[in-house]
């Protein structure tokens, strides 16, 4: 029993890249130098890792480009220059209490990482919910995984991933729906290929405009066109309705909402939902008799479902079919989505968004308002009811003036973000920029006024906790360089700077257990969880509340009682239009972006890595050769993408394995020698789903033209 182990040994950790959360031992040699390998004994990963995770070492031995010491400047045109932490942060602070004294708290706002580790979110949450009195924080996990969060909130009542990898393994249908993980979650994606190999009746079906590695396993590849997933959804709902394949007891029992949606589904036919989303008819229907005669059905997704305008509807349908099937609950069955971060869950459990409070409590809530700000020990009415800037929004509020001071910590908006050159300017008109980070990486950090450096991956001590639910804790295995610091410790020296009491934690431990408390009672109750548990047991899933037992809670509803008011999940029903972008005769091609196999978000870690850009080393544009040969494009010319935001020049890469009409950039590359031209967020696009506001990465219209032979 791979679970049933627990060694308190000093060397094990997790990955720090994506949500799949691997277990890592760690070893050094002679010279002091990390080296790693999968943790065989690691309920995750079994001893597997993936390119990116067995290649870790080399990020935190390479310290070439490490920040070591605290830096600031007054006036940006002069170069920053080195100062003690006591002088950065009490000038920091300094700053921000003027700021909040003449504008109001919501003038400042902290921008942070899916990657921080619980702790340190928590300690940012408190300090600007808690005592700034403002609900400016907000992560990039608003960019990955938020459309998710409020799918889960409106159809099970909460933000629960209700199932475990092990599901995988016990499903017979898997349906991946606008996720790469063959590139993008390649461990996971192993183990689904050696539940093929068992299984050989695993029916996989994968719905997305390009035909991905992942489509190599699948039965059906539902190739659609971009926007149109709610529109499949809705007519594989149909069918399963019509086929009788549907489960009437879990309906009439545990779910609202049914009637409507039968009507709703029913508003176009099979053969019009196939035109719309320009696949074969009878490929919807072979998905939906697999679906229809699973006796365990998962579904699995990602960005191509969550970075949408309408990100959130297309969450809602997909995870209507599990549970107008009565999936849900029970051995592999229920909707699984992935997280890109290796730590969104665990910001999602400490309220590390601008919406949310700590352990799942709703900020619009004035009671769950008032539990937290006790438990705080802050003044009744601290904890503001209005939620605070979203990340695309902070970077607006900046651009008109709203927002005066912004706090980024470990990660790279000025590659990340939608519509980057107007965050750029955004940027560039703030009165104070603070950035903590590892890495001197040029892109925004440009724009400090004071930089901070932080001690990274191995380098600190905290948890994390993976897309299904489970809670890991990381060594702190080498020394930081120079003067670096663990992130929570510099948010706790700055709040104390700031004459907030509140912040004196003797340990990590402390803040943990601090944070663990304040989840008691709660659907996220890990109460009985502290460092030494998990150090003990190496991991285990949440829920975990005091009298809990084992390895904590393995599958959520198995009594089929949900979060919700009524304890029933909810069936929605919305128009399957999409809301995207409008395509033009100036600018007629839909351009999505995404991951490649072997770098990872701004490449600050991945980019280090020779071995690492073997596989792809410069950015390119995927095209389908019909829409080359209209524009007079060779494979390899240089081709200029534009829209009315901006520009792009890259290779052009022939390939039929993405629909007509599409063009696909990865979104990795940032500025290279001060030209920016290979960053691909410079055409995305600012529109954000209403509920989630997430951005629509994955629909821009764009005009592809030749720029330089090849
Ligand atoms: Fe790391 Fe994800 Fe690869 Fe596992 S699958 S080694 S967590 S990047």
């Amino acid at each position: 029993d791979l679970n049933s182990y627990g060694s308190n040994a000093a060397n094990l950790t997790t990955c720090c890249y994506c949500g799949v959360g691997c277990g890592i031992v760690t070893s050094k040699d002679k010279l002091g130098r990390l080296h790693v390998e999968g943790d065989k004994n690691h309920p995750v990963n079994k001893g597997m890792l993936c390119s990116k995770g067995m290649n870790l070492h080399y990020t935190v031995n390479d310290r070439t480009d490490r920040l070591l010491y605290p830096e600031m400047r007054y006036n940006r045109n002069q170069p920053r220059q080195r100062v003690t932490w006591d002088a950065a942060l009490e000038r920091t602070a300094k700053v921000f209490a003027t700021l909040i004294e003449k504008y109001g708290p919501d003038s400042v706002a902290f921008y942070a990482s899916g990657q921080c580790l619980t702790e340190e979110y928590y300690v940012i949450n408190k300090l600007i919910k808690g005592f700034i009195g403002s609900n400016n924080i907000d992560t990039n996990s608003r960019l990955c995984m938020s459309s998710a969060v409020v799918g889960y909130k409106l159809s099970l009542g909460e933000d629960s991933v209700p199932v475990s990898y092990d599901d995988l393994e016990l499903a017979d249908v898997i349906f991946v729906a606008g996720a790469n993980p063959a590139w993008c979650h390649p461990i996971l994606w192993r183990r689904v290929e050696a539940a093929r190999e068992k299984n050989p009746d695993l029916k996989i079906i994968v719905s997305d405009p390009r035909k991905t590695q992942t489509c190599s396993l699948a039965n059906v590849h539902l190739q659609l066109n971009p926007g149109t997933d709610v529109t499949l959804h809705h007519a594989i709902g149909r069918v399963l309705i019509e086929d009788g394949k549907i489960d009437n007891d879990f309906i009439s029992n545990h779910a609202e909402g049914f009637e409507k949606y039968r009507t709703t589904v029913f508003e176009r036919t099979v053969a019009e939902a196939a035109i719309v989303c320009g696949v074969a008819e009878k490929d919807i229907r072979l998905a939906a008799s697999y679906i229809g005669n699973a006796k365990g059905f998962i579904t699995m997704w990602t960005m191509g479902l969550n970075q949408s305008v309408i990100g959130v509807n297309k969450n809602l349908s997909l995870i209507n079919l599990n549970l107008i099937t009565g999936h849900i609950g029970k051995p592999g069955s229920g909707p699984l989505s992935l997280t890109g971060q290796p730590n969104a869950m665990g910001g999602r459990e400490v309220g590390g968004l601008s919406n949310l409070l700590p352990a799942h409590r709703d900020l619009l809530n004035p009671e769950h308002r008032a539990a937290v700000e006790q438990f705080w020990g802050v003044a009744p009415g601290t904890i503001a009811a209005k939620p605070g800037l979203t990340a695309t929004e902070m970077f607006e509020a900046l651009n008109d003036g709203r927002l005066k001071a912004i706090w980024i910590l470990c990660t790279n908006p000025l590659i990340s973000l939608p519509d980057v050159r107007a965050a750029e300017e955004g940027l560039k008109k703030a009165k104070f920029v603070v950035v903590q980070d590892v890495s001197n990486r040029p892109e925004t950090i440009r724009y400090a006024d004071v930089v901070l450096p932080a001690a990274a991956w191995t380098e600190k001590e905290g948890t994390m906790t993976n897309a299904e639910r489970r809670i890991s804790y990381l060594n702190k295995i080498i020394d930081a360089p120079g003067e670096a610091l663990p992130d929570a410790e510099i948010i706790c020296r700055f709040a104390k700077k700031m004459g907030y009491n509140g912040f004196d934690y003797n340990s990590f431990a402390e803040i943990f257990a601090e944070h663990a408390a304040l989840t008691a009672g709660t659907n996220v109750d890990m109460s009985g969880l502290s460092y030494e548990i998990l150090k003990e047991k190496r991991t285990v899933q949440w829920p975990y509340p005091k009298d809990a037992e084992g390895y904590g809670t393995q599958r959520l509803f198995t009594d089929k009682k949900f979060y919700t008011a009524s304890k029933k999940a909810i069936i929605h029903s919305f128009s399957d239009e999409n809301q995207s972008e409008k395509l033009s005769p100036d600018f007629p091609l839909i351009l999505t972006t995404g991951r490649i196999r072997d770098q990872w978000h701004t490449m600050s870690k991945t980019g280090k890595v020779n071995k690492l850009k073997q596989h792809i080393s410069e950015s390119f544009l995927e095209i389908h050769p019909d829409d080359a040969e209209k524009r007079s494009i060779k494979e390899n010319d240089v081709v200029e993408i534009f829209n009315g935001r901006g520009n792009v020049r890259v290779k052009a890469k022939f390939t039929t394995d993405i629909k007509k009409g599409v063009v696909f950039l990865p979104m990795h590359w940032g500025k290279v020698l001060n030209s920016d031209l290979n960053r691909a967020n410079n055409l995305t696009n600012n529109l954000v789903d209403p509920k989630s506001k997430e951005p629509d990465f994955k629909f821009s219209a764009v005009e592809v033209k030749l720029y330089k032979k090849a």
